[in-house]
């Protein structure tokens, strides 16, 4: 399922480009067009649920993978050591309503929000 003004479905379809890291069946993973650290990659389900909540919820499987491919991520580019973040809400910095983790890291991290 899909939102059609949803710009992270819109890239798990193809119709954006991105520069993906990893694709799995129900998982993407892809570079922040705005990177906040050296290694600022977003992790994705394909499915559109709005926020980490809603992903626990409704696709508890698909969330945990989210946690195992930051990992592998985390592992390759930047020794297994990361923040993950998932903002949630417009006041907490959430701009893009489709529930993504920021999987940062690759230098020692401040306590600045994603
Ligand atoms: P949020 O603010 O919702 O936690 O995170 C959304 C993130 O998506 C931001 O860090 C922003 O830079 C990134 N972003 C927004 N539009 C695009 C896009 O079209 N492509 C990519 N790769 N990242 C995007
Ligand atoms: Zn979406």
């Amino acid at each position: 399922m899909s939102t059609t003004d949803c710009i992270f479905c819109k890239i798990v379809a193809g119709d954006i480009p991105a520069t993906k890291v990893v694709e799995t069946d129900h998982v993407i993973a892809f570079r922040d067009i705005a990177p906040k650290a050296p290694v600022h990659v977003l992790v994705a389900s394909k499915q559109h649920v709005p926020n980490v909540a809603a992903a626990a919820r409704e696709i508890p499987d698909v969330l945990a993978e989210m946690a195992q491919v930051a990992q592998q991520i985390a592992d390759a580019e930047c020794d297994g050591e990361y923040r993950l973040i998932f903002n949630t809400g417009a006041t907490a910095g959430q701009s893009v309503f489709h529930v993504h983790g920021h999987v940062l890291g690759g230098a020692a991290l401040g306590w600045e929000p994603a």
